[in-house]
């Protein structure tokens, strides 16, 4: 049998040298090699005529040499070396860069496949630097290549080298690492071609049922050795919410049919509200997807249930645009509902906390000010959050302690890392919103610089002369003053009231914030309607207005009584006025792509076309640059939190101890996110019918959990 700890240097090809770089790489056995996993693949099995390519093709041509091999010496240290091939379609010049040896390996009247990038002008077609192999006897051509994670000292071809070597060894051996009725019931590839696949794939899908396999195993064995650590799941008695109250009944209210999706998710929640484990779900679903609708579903059937509702939104323009939504559905149904911001005058104030406590309100939304200590529920039975990744752990505790035991339910567009330990330690359910509602039209991204912007100008005219309205959105200006009012207002608090310092923090920073926020938008709005639009309805929102004056501006934009609506991100979450289809961002290079996603998703909520313009200075950083890149290439916001991490973070994103996640070699928590959640649920049913997992049949998990947790993994 294969030892497949044995040391990676007895493997064929390695020896002492390669090892120790091979080291480097932490790989020091055989099955370390097994498992070093390509980070991606080079498609060079593509063959194309020459008369087919296009410019900037990568690309693989099966041609004859039909000149000689051509050496110039160009500067002291470069040479080009060139020849020309032809085949039935066309010729393709071909050159090299120093590679001299060149000439030997190359006879002219012979056949080749060369493997390159083309670059084509208008008489012109050449491929520079091609890897090539004599037609017939392709080694370098003609297959889906590895591209391995790799270190300058070691080069792709030894590492392909090493691990075609150890695939050898497997051959004929015994190595399968998960029972047999566990790769039936979930119509898994064995190991052994598993392996194969991910390393040398024959074809894409192969590869990807091989890195499904994988994935599977490594979220498994993750999934079943923390279920052991934690022991028993700590058993709190929740609340059981009444069978007898029908989401049904909410639902056929509604003007639209619910998607499949949301209506999928709120069957998932509707069993977690019945059950009398406590809630807590992630309901994770892109901007615009319809997650405003599940809460006020859910929230109908607690409040029936006789139990009352807290919904945290992060802004009061998002809190207050909910408590209007929720108005609307659930006032038929005699549900009242209230808003707490913290604007909101004491007088007011004390009037809800007092109703909230005698349990004459069913429904509180509101910003920070929910998390405040008079605020007391006589009966809270769910909470929830919108747009999660705004507020902190403790704050959801906070509020969360305001009840016993409620039902939880988190909702965000963009998953951080936070979110997604908590979902991988199986503290957080998921739920996935994977569909748009009907004709949502994709929301069209261009990223322009200053050049453009008088085509930009005229653009917005026109959108609002065929009737629509305009975002502006402006990022904060930075403002070093000291003499702060409402800074000093804070410091006093903090002496008289002994608030909670997490409290404190928040009010300092919001008040740094709104500050800079009316700056910004003070000097834009001047820009946009002095400057560009003086006779069109340009108005503003920022922070620090009233918030009386802020709904105004809000209730005229919704009403189309404003063209051009200038503010910083205070709009950023979850507003929502359909007949916006512009959304213009003035540096947007100074926003993060988190950001910039939701900022985007304000815009194609109706029937019309729509557009995001990100204005970005040219002599913006790499990273800034990326951002753009990212944003006109993709909507999908699981890919943006996950590009948005990459280039926040180190590059290795999951390694990394500061996000608590635990290093996979293979999962990708943001791709894998639907594998995770059905993982869970198969670690769970084990877990049920096998504790700690004795059974003949799950011997194999047994081991493979032990190893993991030899492993020890940090909770
Ligand atoms: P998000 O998930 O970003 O919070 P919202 O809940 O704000 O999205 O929903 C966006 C818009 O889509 C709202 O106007 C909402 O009324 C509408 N909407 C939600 N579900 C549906 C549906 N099934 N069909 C049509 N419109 C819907
Ligand atoms: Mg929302």
């Amino acid at each position: 049998m294969v030892d497949l700890k044995q040391n990676v240097q007895y493997v064929k090809s390695v020896g002492p040298t390669k090892a120790a770089l091979l080291n480097t790489l932490n790989i020091y056995t055989l099955n370390d090699l097994l498992t070093y996993f390509p980070r991606e693949y080079e498609d060079r099995s593509k063959t194309k005529n020459i008369a087919d390519v296009i410019d900037g093709e990568e690309v693989t041509i099966q041609a004859r040499v039909v000149s000689e091999v051509n050496i110039t010496r160009i500067r002291k240290n470069m040479v080009i070396i060139k020849t020309v091939i032809e085949d039935d379609t066309g010729r393709c010049t071909v050159t090299w860069f120093n590679q001299t040896y060149i000439k030997q390996r190359i006879k002219r009247g012979e056949m080749y496949r060369f493997f390159g990038k083309i670059t084509r002008e208008v008489n012109h077609l050449e491929m520079r630097n091609p890897v090539f192999d004599e037609a017939g006897k392709e080694k370098n051509t003609g297959k889906i290549m590895p591209i391995y994670p790799s270190t300058y000292k070691l080069s792709q071809t030894a590492i392909r080298q090493a691990v075609e070597n150890a695939l050898l060894m497997l051959k004929g051996e015994e190595i399968e690492t998960l029972p047999e009725y566990i790769l039936k019931s979930y119509n898994l590839e064995d190991l052994q071609k598993s392996l194969q696949e991910i390393h040398f794939p024959s074809n894409t899908e192969n590869r990807l049922s091989a890195r499904k396999r994988l994935v599977f195993e490594e979220l498994l064995v993750m999934q079943l050795a923390l279920l052991e650590l934690k022991g028993k799941n700590e058993d709190y008695e929740g609340i059981k919410f009444s069978k007898d109250v029908k989401m049904s009944d909410v639902i056929n209210s509604l003007p639209f049919k619910l998607t499949k999706a949301q209506l999928k998710v709120l069957e998932e929640i509707d069993n977690d509200m019945e059950s009398n484990k406590p809630m807590n779900r992630l309901l994770q679903g892109d901007v615009g997807s319809g997650k405003t609708v599940v809460s006020i579903i859910s929230a109908y059937k607690a409040v029936k249930s006789g139990f009352q509702v807290a919904i945290m939104a992060p802004t009061a323009i998002l809190a207050t645009q909910h408590f209007e939504e929720f108005k609307k559905i659930l006032e038929p149904f005699n549900i009242r509902c209230e808003l707490i911001l913290g604007a909101t005058k004491p007088k007011q104030k004390l009037e809800i906390t007092e109703k909230l406590a005698n349990g004459e309100i069913d429904v509180l939304i509101g910003t920070h000010a929910l998390l405040t200590e008079n605020v007391v529920f006589k009966n809270l039975g769910l909470v929830v959050t919108d747009e999660q990744h705004r507020f902190g752990v403790r704050q959801r505790e906070t509020i969360t302690s305001k009840g016993n035991h409620p039902d939880v339910l988190v909702m965000t567009a963009t998953p951080i890392p936070r979110t997604l330990a908590l979902i991988l330690y199986g503290d957080l359910d998921i739920s996935i919103i994977d569909e748009l509602p009907p004709n949502r039209k994709k929301i069209e991204t261009y990223a322009v610089t200053k050049r453009m912007e008088e085509r930009v100008n005229n653009f917005i005219r026109k959108n609002i002369e065929e009737g629509r309205q305009v975002y502006v959105v402006c990022p904060l200006v930075e403002d070093k003053e000291d003499d702060d009012e409402s800074l000093k207002d804070i410091e006093e608090k903090e002496n008289t009231e002994r608030k909670n310092q997490l409290e404190i923090e928040e009010m300092k920073i919001e008040a740094f914030k709104q500050k800079a926020d009316l700056k910004a938008v003070k000097e834009w709005t001047e820009i946009y309607q002095k400057q560009i639009f003086p006779d069109l309805r340009v108005a503003c929102v920022y922070g620090k207005m009233k918030p009386k004056e802020k709904e105004e501006v809000m209730e005229k934009f919704k009403n189309g009584e404003i063209d051009i609506l200038i503010s910083t991100t205070v709009i950023e979450v979850g507003v929502n006025v359909p007949n916006a289809s512009v959304m213009v961002v003035e540096n947007a290079d100074r926003f993060g792509l988190a950001q910039l996603h939701q900022l985007r998703g304000r815009v194609g909520r109706g029937e019309y076309q729509s557009y995001c313009i990100l204005k970005y200075d040219s002599r913006c950083s790499q990273v800034g640059k990326e951002r753009m890149k990212t944003m006109q290439e993709t909507n999908d916001g699981f890919v943006i939190a996950e590009k948005d991490l990459e280039l926040r973070g180190t590059g290795e994103f999951f390694g990394t101890k500061q996000h608590g996640l635990p290093e996979f070699k293979i999962a990708n928590l943001f791709v894998d996110m639907p594998m995770l959640k059905s993982v869970q649920s198969v670690a769970l049913k084990l877990e049920a019918d096998d504790r700690g997992l004795k059974q003949e049949k799950n011997q194999k998990l047994r081991k493979l959990v032990d190893e993991k947790l030899k492993q020890s993994i940090s909770l």
